[in-house]
């Protein structure tokens, strides 16, 4: 079964996807990553990509759908992928309903975690992610866990836009662009809300039932 973690920048998508993948063998798709990787290969639209990316704003759906369609059409991920951070905006969730139901699949479960904007912004400002395997802890509250780091603490880095003023354009587009999405998927019977301030244990606790049924 597909699954969409939805929630504000910062909510616990990627932390929450990381178990899941595990425990779960899935294939973590977040079209964050996928436009960063195109911004680290340098090609042309990775040059235009880091350009929007750093003012905070959304790559256009054009770029997203082309990337995403990659990833779908792998016969790998098939009925595995955990969308995380995708879809943004109500074009991107009836593309994203378009290009499954083209394949044959469809989203089997919604999760939104739901957390406030105060809590968002310590949880940015620390945000660091493994290079290597793509782990995400946070300065603040993970101090002992990055000092131990089986990878190596070099190689946990911040994201060039987790500081305090991308953060606000990003939470403004969220809810101008993003928060209409929800409200297009709290109507389906396989929407599942989370309050994503608790600890990322219960979170996974919480999500692993879900997933269960
Ligand atoms: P998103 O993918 O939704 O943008 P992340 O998973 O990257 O969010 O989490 C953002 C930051 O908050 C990271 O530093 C992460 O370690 C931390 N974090 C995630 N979930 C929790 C939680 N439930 N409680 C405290 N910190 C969290």
């Amino acid at each position: 079964m597909n699954i969409i973690l939805f929630g504000p920048p910062g909510a616990g998508k990627g932390t929450q996807a990381n178990f899941i993948v595990k425990k779960h063998n899935y294939f973590q798709l977040s079209t964050g990553d996928l436009l960063r990787n195109e911004v680290k290969l340098k090609t042309s639209l990775g040059k235009e990509i880091e350009e929007l990316i750093s003012n905070g704003k959304f790559a256009s759906d054009q770029i997203v759908n082309t990337l995403l369609r990659k990833s779908i059409v792998n016969l790998k991920f098939r009925d595995r992928i955990i969308f995380d951070g995708y879809p943004r905006s109500i074009v991107q969730a009836k593309n994203l309903d378009k290009v499954l139901d083209g394949f044959n699949q469809n989203i089997g479960k919604i999760i939104f975690l739901n957390v406030d904007r105060q809590i968002i912004e310590k949880r940015i400002i620390g945000r660091v992610t493994c290079e290597i395997c793509n782990m995400t802890l946070n300065e603040f509250f993970n101090k002992s866990e990055i000092e131990l780091h089986p990878c190596g603490k070099e190689f946990l880095v911040k994201r060039k836009d987790d500081n305090l003023q991308t953060l606000i354009a990003r939470y403004d587009t969220y809810i101008t662009t993003t928060k209409p999405v929800l409200d297009f998927y709290s109507k389906n019977k396989n929407f599942n809300e989370i309050d994503g301030s608790s600890s990322i244990e219960e979170i996974t606790s919480k999500i692993n039932d879900i997933l269960k049924v």
